[in-house]
């Protein structure tokens, strides 16, 4: 699904000094890198604040710590994500409330959003789902209206542009009161382990942040609020500064592909290719809205797990990105979801497939990829 190694290869001198100055100043924690990293990345953004973190989960449960969410309080999320969003949710004991998504996105339904609300309700957690915006214009609208934060889950989306209503254009993850990302490594700004941030614009906010990821501590061995231990290395560090500074040219990689992909899946009774939601009419320039951490087809003729067989027997990854609606999870499940609320994801998660997407895809390789499909889709 992704070549690393492939993209290792064109930046290993750089990749390979960063880390070794790393460990000639054995400054493992802290060092000056994750600071330069944070700078760097606030550029890069435009926003006020960074915070490097351990991972991306960790970054949306320390977003929801410093809200001050308090256990009772509704959050509302999509049903189709990765199961992270759902997760610290109940960790927390907040009570995770799941709503359907849009159809042609994968991004959270804002209508089901708006049903969902009720007097307990504190936020609402949009995921950008696979590279773009779900439509934060209507849940920045919600979310005033209804006095309640929007955390944006911007581990699929970072470098992705949000086109607003009036054409202002600000980055994923920038938009909402505060942010989560994740540097895993097949991200589209991965280092070589795990790694996280959290992003904001609010003074208060980020400084209640940065004591929470370092136990609580404002000052040192005062312990004021509980905390987390969630820290990026210096190394992972390393590696993200190496790394960001190519981030726009390897989304623009992934943008080429998913091109290629779309005009060799125009026109197909059984594929519906993915849509790019910032879409309006034309009146703004909206290619750099998708920065395609999937490229996912919905196949609808009930042939996708055959697909993925097919696809795999002739040594082509393909993903299932997500094979369960997380109100049907176990761990998950709540005898108050009906199952007519959840009529998209229960319909996507029986056809959708995502394709092969990284920074190396060539032609050949996506010729390949795209004559298996066409063939074993209309056979
Ligand atoms: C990857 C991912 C996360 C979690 O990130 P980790 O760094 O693996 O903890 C959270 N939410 C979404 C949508 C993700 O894709």
């Amino acid at each position: 699904m992704v070549d690393l190694k492939g993209q290792y290869e064109g930046i290993k001198d750089q990749i390979n000094s960063s880390i070794s100055n790393v460990l000639d100043s054995s400054a493992f924690i802290n060092g000056p890198d994750v600071h330069a990293f944070q700078k760097e990345l606030e550029d890069y953004l435009g926003v006020k604040h960074v915070i490097p973190c351990a991972n991306g989960t960790d970054a949306l449960q320390i977003c929801m710590m410093g809200l001050g969410l308090r256990p009772g309080d509704e959050v509302i999320t999509a049903d189709f994500t990765f199961a992270a969003t759902v997760e610290v949710i109940a960790l927390l004991n907040l009570t995770p409330v799941l709503v359907d998504v849009d159809p042609d996105t994968f991004n959270i339904d804002v209508k089901a959003v708006e049903r969902a609300i009720t007097p307990k309700t504190r936020a609402i957690v949009p995921v950008h789902l696979f590279g773009q915006c779900a439509d934060m214009d209507a849940l920045m609208d919600l979310a005033n209206e209804h006095d309640l934060f929007v955390i944006e889950d911007n581990a699929q989306a970072i470098g992705a542009t949000h086109i607003s209503k009036n054409g202002e254009k600000q980055k994923a993850g920038t938009i909402g009161h505060v942010a989560s990302t994740s540097f895993f490594p097949s991200k589209n700004l991965g280092c070589y382990g795990d790694g996280g941030a959290i992003f904001t614009n609010d003074d208060d906010l980020a400084n209640i942040i940065r004591g929470i990821v370092n136990h609580g501590m404002y000052v040192r061995y005062h312990h004021d609020v509980v905390g987390v231990n969630s820290r990026l290395d210096s190394i992972q560090a390393a590696v993200l500064r190496a790394k960001l500074p190519k981030l726009d040219e390897y989304n623009q990689e992934r943008r080429k592909a998913a091109q290629k992909y779309d005009m060799a899946f125009q026109d197909q009774r059984h594929i519906i290719r993915p849509k790019t939601a910032n879409d309006r009419d034309g009146v703004f320039d909206t290619s750099d809205c998708h920065v395609f951490h999937q490229y996912t087809l919905r196949i609808t003729n009930g042939k996708r797990d055959a697909l993925v067989q097919h696809m795999n027997g002739n040594g082509v990854p393909c993903g299932v990105y997500y094979p369960i609606p997380l109100h049907k999870q176990k761990a998950y499940a709540d005898e108050r979801y009906n199952e007519d609320d959840f009529k998209v994801t229960n319909q996507l998660v029986e056809e959708v497939i995502s394709l092969p997407m990284h920074t190396e895809l060539d032609d050949e390789q996506i010729d390949f990829i795209t004559d298996l499909v066409l063939k074993f889709v209309n056979d």
